[in-house]
């Protein structure tokens, strides 16, 4: 079933989400609800928090490989990169962001296996993205001050629940670097 994606704001984006306990039937089909509403939103990855629960648990879909972590962590970090992000959550705004190039990450799947992951590129990025959510941190807190600034009336605009007006440049935009401005 689809869910709403509750957006920049709102409380619950910004909590420390609580380890998952138990992997019973709520939080299977909460999975597939985060699949279902990711893949509608042509999202690469969500985090429970971002549908309403302040769960230790996310999906990605990079390259049509969906994987579920659930209470991850990240072992260990390598290189750095910066490129551009989105999120669901703030929808209409895209930001450059570094990250680690590379991440090597562990976490139990959905049918409580612990599995580890080496992943880099935008699989590496939609991880740490992720995995952020789950510590009530955003994309845009981890651009630059200055540029923090520059946006400060787009981010008010989303804060109050108003939509951005769409870019009249979006054209152009969109056929510089396609794989990059995915949303997560
Ligand atoms: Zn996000």
């Amino acid at each position: 079933m689809l869910q709403k994606i509750h957006r920049i704001g709102e409380e619950l984006l910004r909590k420390e989400s609580e380890p998952v306990k138990e992997i019973n039937d709520s939080i299977k089909n909460l999975v597939k609800d985060m699949f279902e509403t990711m893949h509608e939103a042509n999202g690469v990855g969500l985090a429970a928090p971002q549908i309403g629960q302040n769960i230790r648990l996310f999906v990605i879909d990079v390259d049509n490989n969906p994987l579920v972590f659930i209470n991850p962590r990240i072992k260990k970090m390598t290189g750095k990169e910066t490129a551009e992000e989105g999120c669901l959550s703030v929808p209409g705004l895209r930001e450059c962001v570094q990250r680690a190039t590379r991440v090597t990450a562990e976490a139990f799947d959905i049918d409580g296996h612990s599995f580890e992951i080496k992943a880099e590129g935008l699989a590496a990025r939609a991880i740490q993205h992720e995995l952020d959510h789950l510590d009530g941190v955003l994309f845009v807190d981890r651009i630059s001050k200055s540029r923090k600034n520059q946006i400060r009336y787009k981010l008010e605009q989303l804060e109050a629940g108003k939509d951005l007006p769409e870019e009249l440049d979006e054209v152009e935009e969109e056929t510089q670097e396609e794989e990059v401005s995915q949303t997560a």
